[in-house]
């Protein structure tokens, strides 16, 4: 009877390195993240006096920034949640409440006019409706996004859908938003299911899988302030033409996944983007991992992803060409929570 134990138990210790192996392999990926594709010589420092009337932003890495005058404060997606990527993947997600009032005490935030998820993946709107309950904003988007708020039970006062090009005036912030592109997903099974059939239909009521958060309509947000001009792109898509007659001062530039792309697309992406709008200021956003913690030095993307894409990130590589290529413009990317004078 003692040879059979002796084989159970080293088919136990094989299994046992093997699954060790796994969990190691596994926690590498999903645990470790590339650098960010930013130079660093581009971070500017928070400033410490706002001068009055002042336009300043602060940002809480993706596309989640809150713009102030002294007088009207309003912001983007407002997402603090960043759950972790075994929830993202396999598993359900939902506001974490907690951190949204974290998020919005660092930001300065106890009143908001509006918040204005750019489009309706989890990243960008699945906060938002609890931010508008926190703040009192109005919640502006997409049909789908207004699904997400009706699905967190946001009062339907405090929901307003929006067209294209419709003109909103948030206190002295003129607020155009242009129905563009989301960035095309290089993996083609995930741009089908995150991209393909785009619109939450009926209230999402969170816990949810992170691909029920389906697109909505990408927004790109042109602003007009008497004090200076700015586009905010979210995603790293465009359509052709869509920015013509949009001129800004200040690009925010959504450069997330846009590694994964051709060259082409990284070219007309330019051309669409900052070529149509002529800044002398670009701001690149959306680079830092969504799933590492809110604290703590921005990463880049996750080991995993650049494994699942299957190529090396150019994000960086294209952007230094393209400053090089254009002096005058300047390259800058934000401090986290800290505010930064935007237009003075
Ligand atoms: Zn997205």
């Amino acid at each position: 009877m003692s040879a059979p134990r002796a084989w159970l138990r080293r088919i136990a210790i094989a299994l046992g390195v093997l699954f060790a192996l796994l969990g190691a392999a596994a926690g590498y990926l999903l645990g470790t993240y590339d650098p960010p594709p930013v130079d660093p010589a581009w971070a500017v420092a928070g400033n410490q006096e706002i001068p009055p009337g002042a336009v300043s932003v602060r940002w809480t890495g993706t596309a989640t920034m809150v713009f102030s005058d002294g007088e009207t404060t309003w912001m983007t997606d407002g997402w603090f949640s960043r759950p972790g990527p075994l929830a993202v993947l396999g598993g359900r997600i939902a506001p974490d409440v907690a951190a949204i009032e974290h998020g919005l005490a660092r930001n300065g935030v106890t009143k908001l006019a509006v918040v204005f998820p750019v489009h309706s993946h989890y990243d960008h709107a699945m906060d938002a409706p609890e931010v508008a309950r926190q703040t009192g904003a109005l919640l502006l988007g997409s049909e789908s996004t207004a699904n997400i708020a009706r699905g967190w039970g946001l009062p339907e006062r405090q929901i307003r859908v929006v067209h294209d090009r419709e003109r909103i005036l948030v206190g002295k912030f003129l607020i155009t938003p242009i129905a563009s592109r989301h960035f095309q997903f290089a993996d083609p099974r995930l741009r089908e299911r995150a991209l393909g059939d785009p619109d939450i239909t009926a209230p999402l009521v969170p816990p949810a899988r992170a691909l029920d958060y389906k697109v909505g309509v990408a927004w790109v947000l042109h602003v007009a302030h008497p004090r200076g001009s700015f586009l905010v792109v979210g995603s790293a898509g465009y359509l052709e033409g869509a920015l013509d007659g949009f001129a800004a001062d200040t690009v925010f530039l959504g450069i997330g996944g846009l590694g994964s792309q051709s060259d082409d697309y990284r070219e007309t992406y330019w051309r669409e983007t900052v070529e149509r709008t002529d800044p002398s200021r670009i701001i690149p956003i959306h680079w830092d991992s969504l799933t590492a913690p809110i604290e703590g030095p921005f990463r880049g993307p996750l080991r995993a992803e650049g494994f699942l894409a299957r190529g090396s990130d150019r994000t960086l590589e294209f952007l230094k060409a393209k400053q090089a290529a254009n002096p005058r413009i300047t390259f800058a990317t934000l401090p986290r929570y800290e505010p930064v004078v935007l237009f003075r």
